[in-house]
Order: structure tokens, then C-alpha cells, then sequence
């Protein structure tokens, strides 16, 4: 068996990608497993091919997905073994890693494990959710990056956070005709925002090109819905209409594509394979892995960086990736803790600036509590299994204590997805039900592997 590598990063998004250059220069053996086939991450998906056939594209996506062409350079130059294409599936102690690439699975080893697998966007069960011609924001802005393809009809987009105002702009600098932006942020969120407006514009930019994004979205006579008592998709073939409930009156409006979206939260599933600890964060209504601000674990040899250790921002995950790898560096004994100290002055100054936009983010953006859990009983939860609000319910009506023991109620988190599609849903119903903390109630126990596997690739699995 080869030699383990110092450091194994999951992730070529801006935490990996800044953590392998910084891992690089600091002369750690580095190896980068990536699921995409080009560095980039969500944020700066398919960027090298964008530009070099597509380069009209990059203005359409916007300056912040083109400035991320330096950091994606940047990681091409340095000398670490990036591996694209190869999906990590399990991590193992003594550190191991276990991935597929192009059919075949293959066992690596590294001394320490950099977690930068970024964020996934939060699931939005409302009823309709699953019929055809419905989709979630996040995945129609793949469509765009990676193939140039946009929604066609009547769009509508439903939900709230900035990515959904980004891609309403991102959609018309493609020239696709919105029809309405029905936002779902809770009343009273702007006022509870407001207080850390001070603290927000002291961040770089970010206040601005948000007001910018709402003004030309209005200006582009985009209907923007707000404050209703009630959403939900119609439709018998597929998606035709939403339906807005608002001081007792309804309104219609007809739609062939929807878009849903309520903010992002981290993609953790390999934390949580490898039980590192993780607690509920109240403002970003999620799991976070516990961390400190090197972004170890509570397993001294993991650690984390990025959206994936609680939602940041691109910006932010990079200068938490530079972090991360000094830290390692320093663990393995390359750097003292004087040079780690010195080297890491810059970012920190850095994330501090970046994360002084989230408060007003996370008090605009909290999502309502009817749209992380369903109030009719017939909105399906879990996609794979089929299982809906009202199964949940009368589990936990049955004395069902947790989403491990759901499992075995109705099977919920036991498909192909393994929990992500519905893991924060239960946990939400569950405390709902039993009015209980989502801490209390805790979250699945994710067991490897975290990505779908063939059993042959397994049976022929290769030991390196
Ligand atoms: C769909 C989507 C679109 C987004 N678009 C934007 C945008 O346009 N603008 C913006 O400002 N922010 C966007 N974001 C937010 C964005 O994720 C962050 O701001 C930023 O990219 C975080 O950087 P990161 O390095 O932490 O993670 P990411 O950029 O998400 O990078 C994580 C990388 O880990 C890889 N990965 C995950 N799991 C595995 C695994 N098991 N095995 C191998 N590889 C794995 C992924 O393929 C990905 O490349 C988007 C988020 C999502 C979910």
C-alpha cells in the first residue's frame, strides 16, 4: 500500500480549492476527490469552460461568479493530485478514504481529511412539490452554468434567500421572462433584520448588490408576492398553477416551470458517517458540525471548511479553507504555531469582514416554520420512500422518539437520497409534534455508503 497523503480534501469549491493551494505551498502531499469534473464548486460550476467557449456567458452569471477564474487557476497551478470526477462515499478510521471514479471504486489513505463538501439547498415540501415542471432553484441554475439551457413558459419562482434574487437576475440577463417571485421570508423578517443592517454594510459590497438585484427585478416588472398565509402547486399532469392565500383572498397564477427555493444548508453527510459532533443552529435552522475556528472536529484529524460547517458564502468558505490547511500543516508538524499564526492574520481579517453580512442574511431569510414543516398531511417528506407529514405524525402519535426509529415506522431516509432530501423535515415535524427542540430530537444516523454504489463496483474494489 502507497505512502498516505498528508492531507485529503473533499471538495474543489472555494474552501477546497483555496485549502489545496495554501496545503501546496506549505509542501503537504495533497490529494483533492471531487464529484464534478472541474474544480469549481456550486459557485463557480463549469467556470473554465464558460470562458474559454462561452465567454458571453460569464457577464450573464455575473461578476462574482467570474472572479472566481483566479482561485480556479490558482488550484490548476498548484501541485496537489486532483482526482475530478471521483465521488467520496465513505471515510473510514484510520483515515481512509473511499471513493468512485468512473465506475470503479478505489481506497486512499491521508493522515489528516479537510471535509469541504459545501451546501445543499434546504428541501421546501410544499404541496405540489413533486410534480412535474417543478424543480429547485439551485438545480436550474446548473442547467444554466453547464449547458446554457433556461426554463421556457411561464417561471415562477417560490421561496426566499439571495440565491433565488441572483438567479431571477441571472435569468433575465439570459432573456427568460419571469412571471412572478412569490417570497416566502416570514412577516416581521425585514423589521428583525433591520438591527443588523450597521454591522451588514460594513461587509464588502453584499447590501448593495442585493438592493441592485431587487430594483432591476422590479424594474423588469417582475410581480414580487409577499407575506401570504398559505402556498402550494396545482396542477394534475403537472405543475399549471401556484396558489397564494393571503387575508382570505386566493390568488392564481399560472406557471409551466416553478422554482423552488428557501436558503441553503450545509451538505454535513460524511460528518455525520464519521459521528463527529454536531449541534442545531438556531439562526440558520440546521445541524452544524461542531467546530472551531481552524475548523477542527471533534475528531482532531477531521476537519471542516466552507459551507458545509454552516452556511458562509463563497468568499468566506475560502479564507476558511486557508485556515484549515495552515492548521493541518501545523498538525503535521510542517509549521510552527508562530508561522501558522502569522500566515493566518489575513484571512481571519478576511472572514471577519465577509461574515459580517450574515446576521442580516439569517434574520431575513430564516425560513417560516409551514415551509420546513408541511401542515397538510398529504405533502410528501421523503421523495424516495413516499412517506408524507401526516405518516410522520402518527408515527410520532405511536411514541415513534426519533428519525432513526422512523426508519423503521415507515422507512423514511432509507432510499437512494439516504436522508438529504428529507433529514431536516423530520427532524423539524418531529419537534413540532412532540414540541420538543430539533436538538432534542437529534437527525438521522447516516450510515456509509453516503452516495448510491453499485455492488459490483464494491465487490471489485481496488486497494491503493
Ligand atoms: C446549487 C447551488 C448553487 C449555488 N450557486 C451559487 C452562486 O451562484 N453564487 C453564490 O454566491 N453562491 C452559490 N451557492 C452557494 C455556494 O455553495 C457557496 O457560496 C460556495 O460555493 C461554498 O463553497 P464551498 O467550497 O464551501 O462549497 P462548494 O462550492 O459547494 O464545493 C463543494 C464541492 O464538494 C463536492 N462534493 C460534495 N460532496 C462530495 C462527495 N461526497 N464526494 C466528492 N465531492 C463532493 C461538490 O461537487 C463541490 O464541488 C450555491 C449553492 C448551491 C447548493
Amino acid at each position: 500500500m502507497s505512502e498516505p497523503y498528508d492531507l485529503a480534501i473533499v471538495g474543489a469549491g472555494p474552501a477546497g480549492m483555496a485549502a489545496a493551494t495554501t496545503a501546496a505551498e506549505l509542501g503537504l502531499r495533497t490529494v483533492v476527490l471531487d464529484e464534478q469534473e472541474a474544480p469549481g464548486g456550486q459557485i463557480y460550476r463549469s467556470i473554465e469552460r464558460v470562458a474559454r467557449d462561452h465567454p458571453q456567458r460569464l457577464a450573464m452569471l455575473g461578476e462574482d461568479y467570474a472572479a472566481g477564474l483566479a482561485l480556479v487557476r490558482a488550484f490548476r497551478a498548484c501541485s496537489v493530485d486532483y482526482r475530478p470526477g471521483s465521488t467520496v462515499w465513505q471515510v473510514e478510521q484510520p483515515l481512509g478514504i473511499l471513493y468512485s471514479a468512473h465506475g470503479e471504486s478505489h481506497r486512499l489513505r491521508a493522515r489528516r481529511i479537510l471535509i469541504a463538501t459545501g451546501a445543499m439547498e434546504r428541501p421546501m415540501p410544499l404541496a405540489g412539490w413533486t410534480l412535474p415542471g417543478v424543480m429547485t432553484a439551485g438545480a436550474a441554475q446548473i442547467l444554466l452554468k453547464t449547458v446554457g439551457a433556461v426554463p421556457q413558459g411561464r417561471v415562477v419562482l417560490v421561496g426566499c434567500g439571495p440565491l433565488l434574487l441572483l438567479f431571477a437576475w441571472q435569468l433575465l440577463q439570459a432573456n427568460v421572462r419571469v412571471s412572478a417571485l412569490v417570497d416566502t421570508s416570514t412577516p416581521g423578517a425585514r423589521r428583525r433584520a433591520a438591527r443588523h443592517l450597521p454591522t451588514a454594510l460594513m461587509a464588502p459590497g453584499y447590501v448593495g448588490k442585493g438592493l441592485r438585484y431587487i430594483r432591476v427585478l422590479r424594474e423588469a416588472g417582475i410581480a414580487m408576492l409577499d407575506n401570504f398565509e398559505h402556498v402550494q402547486l396545482n396542477g394534475s399532469e403537472r405543475v399549471e398553477e401556484v396558489v397564494v392565500k393571503r387575508s382570505g383572498a386566493t390568488e392564481r397564477l399560472a406557471a409551466d416551470v416553478v422554482l423552488l427555493h428557501q436558503g441553503l444548508v450545509p451538505n454535513a453527510n460524511l460528518g455525520w458517517a464519521l459521528r463527529c459532533e454536531h449541534e442545531w443552529n438556531e439562526s440558520q435552522r440546521c445541524f452544524i458540525p461542531r467546530v472551531d475556528s481552524w475548523g477542527l472536529a471533534s475528531q482532531a484529524e477531521i476537519q471542516f471548511a466552507g459551507d458545509c460547517a454552516g452556511i458562509v458564502g463563497a468568499r468566506s468558505a475560502e479564507h476558511a479553507g486557508r485556515l484549515a490547511a495552515l492548521e493541518s500543516a501545523y498538525r503535521l508538524e510542517r509549521i510552527d504555531a508562530t508561522a501558522r499564526d502569522a500566515k493566518a492574520r489575513a484571512p481571519i481579517a478576511e472572514l471577519r469582514r465577509h461574515r459580517r453580512i450574515r446576521p442580516l442574511l439569517e434574520a431575513l431569510y430564516r425560513p417560516g416554520d409551514r415551509y420546513v414543516a408541511p401542515e397538510q398531511d398529504d405533502v410528501i417528506v421523503c421523495r424516495c420512500e413516499e412517506a408524507n407529514a401526516g405518516d410522520i405524525r402518527r408515527a410520532v402519535a405511536h411514541g415513534c422518539p426519533g428519525p432513526n426509529q422512523m426508519k423503521a415506522f415507515i422507512r423514511c431516509g432509507m432510499g437512494p437520497c439516504q436522508g438529504r432530501m428529507c433529514g431536516l423535515t423530520v427532524t423539524e415535524l418531529m419537534a413540532a409534534a412532540r414540541n420538543v427542540s430539533p436538538n432534542e430530537i437529534g437527525y438521522y444516523r447516516i450510515r456509509p455508503p453516503i452516495k448510491p454504489l453499485a455492488l459490483g463496483e464494491l465487490a471489485a474494489l481496488q486497494l491503493e
